[in-house]
């Protein structure tokens, strides 16, 4: 049955999803956003916000994933892995195990600790989760976050419901314009005529719909249907009327996959080959003394060691002061340098920081 295979996927995906943020790779987070240093960490890799290009390769990765996944598996993503499905389901299904008469009471129950737990577990995707957890009640920021996602959460499932699926979610319409005549959907085969009229499809259906009526933007592919109509079908030795129609391997879904998988590789070489030192400097203002300015740099240094390197200007240039600068490993360390200019100054300045294996060069402007 379906339902059994779906329930090991929202399984599997539950303890994913609150396992991920635990993971770390190279002592960091594995995924994570991290709010106080706005910095995403990826598969052992920090990308500051700033770094634009790893941002952009990043996102177009995940449309191309998106796009692929939507035009090949139709709505799977929505009865199978979309929280806005499987956390009212999850609910369902524990409450199913109480009394037929306190089902309804006992599913509010449930999702009220459940849509709590989701709220905490997204938090430790952008704080760490002994961090968060241990400063939710300590930290108003964090509280107030955990708060609103929770009402929102419960809102969405309990309230709202599979209403969202129907009308506004932008990933239906999306699916409208990008599934073809091979995408996989849950379609009735209408060369059957001896559909036993029992309704029992359209009974479950979460978003009530009829599939017997033919494919309609509405069902989100969860296969509740096609259990059901197993269920009627199968004494009397016949196979269901409806089932998962369409063609996964063609050449469209190579091609897609060829085209994530291009993308895959370039983000990840992009991210594993910057170099574990980043260096920058801009022009920072005038001290008011002539032919004084003042420079602004920055060093992130991404590698486990600490390291300390030496700035240095190049003539005629003259830096006037200390040029060693350590920083510590994984940290970030700003300050200011102040450059005397002689007389045959070009219109930028070449500064070098260098030392313990590393040298790197930056030109800022000279006003
Ligand atoms: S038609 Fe079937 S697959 Fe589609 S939403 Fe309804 S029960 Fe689920
Ligand atoms: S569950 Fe199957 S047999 Fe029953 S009405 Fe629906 S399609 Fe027909």
């Amino acid at each position: 049955m379906w339902k059994s295979r779906r329930r090991a996927v929202l399984l599997l995906g539950g303890a994913a999803t609150l396992l991920i943020p635990f993971l770390e790779i190279r002592g960091r987070s594995a995924v994570r956003f991290d709010l106080p240093t706005l910095s995403l960490h990826f598969l052992g890799a920090v990308v500051p916000i700033d770094e634009f290009h790893l941002v952009l390769l990043g996102t177009l990765f995940l449309v191309a994933l998106i796009l692929g996944v939507t035009v090949v598996f139709g709505r799977l993503w929505c009865g199978w892995i979309c929280p806005q499905t499987v956390i009212g389901e999850a609910g369902e299904w524990i409450a199913s195990a109480l009394p037929r008469r306190f089902r309804a009471a006992g599913k509010t129950a449930v999702l009220l600790p459940f849509a709590a737990l989701v709220s905490l577990s997204l938090l430790w995707y952008f704080v760490p989760p002994v961090e968060a957890t241990r400063n939710l009640f300590r930290s108003p920021v964090l509280l107030g976050f955990f708060l609103a996602q929770w009402g929102a959460i419960y809102a969405m499932v309990a309230i709202v419901g599979t209403r969202f699926c129907r009308t506004v979610c932008p990933y239906a319409m999306l699916q409208n314009v990008l599934a073809d005549r091979e995408t996989l959907s849950v379609a009735y085969d209408p060369a059957r005529p001896e559909c036993l009229r029992c309704d029992r499809c359209t009974l479950v259906c979460p978003v009530g719909i009829d599939i017997r009526k033919g494919a309609q933007r509405e069902c989100i592919a969860c296969a509740g249907c096609i259990d059901a109509c197993r269920e009627a079908t199968s004494p009397r030795g016949m196979e269901p009327f409806i089932a998962y129609r369409g063609t996964v391997l063609r050449g469209k879904t190579y091609l897609l996959a060829g085209i994530c998988a291009a993308a895959a590789l370039v983000f990840l070489a992009a991210l594993w080959s910057r170099p574990d030192l980043r260096f920058a400097v801009q022009w920072d203002g005038n001290p008011g003394k002539t032919g004084e300015n003042t420079y602004r740099y920055s060093v992130q240094n991404d590698s486990d060691r600490p390291v300390t390197v030496s700035l240095s200007v190049e003539d005629p240039a003259l830096l006037l002061d200390d040029p060693a600068i350590a920083v510590p490993s994984r940290a970030r360390v700003t300050g200011r340098v102040t450059v005397r200019g002689g007389d045959r100054m070009p219109g930028e300045v070449r500064f070098t920081a260098a030392g313990q294996g590393f040298r790197l060069v930056r030109k800022a402007a000279f006003p």
